[in-house]
């Protein structure tokens, strides 16, 4: 914020509202603007509001100069900056799908599932157990009793997971038990649940909400960072339009856009924006080439069996068929595909 002084302002004006602004713990820094002397606030912005700022006497006019999501462009830099989770490293030259159900429901089809994808190249489970449901009338997810089976057959398969928190309270309640916090697209503006989660100093995926600016996205980020958690990554998932082709329209072109401007990873959604299992390898081999640094993709072995986002989930031999893909397109820009690197003895299913 650029907070500028009346013309006529004085230096006796200008100390005045520089003590006023010490009193309200608003740190600036001064500046002349032509004839105008301003403040510059330096300090967090959150600390004072901007229409408060505007009734110091001897101030003009407060003006929003930006809502960068500084900490979040203070992570750029050429080699970007990875974050790893077991076999799983986003960014560096790396890139990692995580692949599972999208809710956990039966343990033994979750079973079935993990050892898929893991024998097809995952780095990383994902499964929901808390779900946020468009509809109250909706399978709401598992709760604790299908976060113990998630938790008990990652440790089978020896694949970190992601799944999603949809509220402060169970991060006390369960964060202890998760590898990696995801961060829902309809709680990408949930800023005590993002706060309370970036103290936990896991990996955090946050997902863009459909509706948001690259902006609003950042600034989501940022408040994970400025917990002091800079392990965040950013999932692009697709954003509403009226068209009825597709789930959401996947932004394939925020990748590079971002990748030039941020260090933080970015990976794809590909499930959530396609909404169909017919399309969803097309958009994720779209995401590799534009330069995502990771994918996360719904898998079922038996979707007529689920509850939740059948008609997307890749059955076992496209999702190997796509790591296939995303490892070959990741090396011609010169990156590899991360994950296990031993094959896993008794595994359900042969890769
Ligand atoms: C999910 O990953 O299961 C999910 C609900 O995704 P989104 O938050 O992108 O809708
Ligand atoms: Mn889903």
């Amino acid at each position: 914020m650029l907070i500028l002084l009346h013309l006529d302002a004085g230096p006796d004006e200008r100390a005045r509202v520089r003590d006023t602004l010490t009193a309200l713990d608003v740190a600036v820094e001064e500046v002349q603007l032509g004839d105008r002397t301003g403040f510059v606030v330096v300090g967090g912005e959150r600390s004072h509001p901007k229409d408060s700022l505007a009734r110091i006497p001897g101030v003009a006019k407060v003006v929003t100069l930006t809502d960068r999501a500084t900490l979040v462009h203070a992570t750029w830099k050429e080699a970007g900056h990875a974050v790893s989770l077991g076999p799983a490293r986003f960014g560096g030259g790396h890139v990692s799908v995580i692949a599972g159900p999208c809710t956990v429901e039966d343990p033994d089809a979750l079973r079935e599932v993990a050892h898929v994808v893991r024998d097809a190249g995952a780095a990383a489970l994902r499964g929901g157990v808390f779900k946020v449901r468009t509809s109250p009338y909706a399978y709401q997810g598992g709760g604790q009793k299908a976060l113990a089976a998630l938790h008990a057959t990652s440790r089978e398969v020896g694949l970190p997971f992601f799944t999603e928190l949809t509220d402060p309270r169970q991060v006390q309640e369960v964060g202890d038990l998760i590898d990696g916090v995801q961060i829902g697209a309809r709680h990408m503006q949930n800023f005590p649940l993002i706060e309370e989660a970036a103290r936990l100093g896991k990996p955090m995926l946050i997902k863009r909400h459909w509706a948001a600016d690259v902006d609003e996205w950042l600034n989501a980020a940022e408040y994970a960072l400025r917990c002091g958690n800079d392990k965040v990554i950013l999932c692009e998932r697709g954003c509403k339009t009226a068209d009825k082709h597709v789930r959401y329209l996947l932004d394939v072109g925020v990748v590079p856009y971002l990748k030039q401007r941020v260090g933080l990873p970015v990976i794809v959604d590909p499930s959530h924006a396609a909404g169909d299992h017919t399309l969803v390898p097309a958009l994720a081999r779209a995401a590799i080439a534009a330069g995502a640094d990771g994918l996360i993709v719904e898998v079922h072995h038996r979707p007529e069996t689920t509850r939740c986002d059948a008609r997307q989930a890749l059955s076992p031999d496209d999702f190997a068929r796509l790591v296939r893909d995303v490892r070959a397109i990741a090396s011609l820009t010169d990156r590899v595909l991360a994950g296990p690197s031993t094959p896993l003895r008794n595994s359900a299913v042969g890769g």
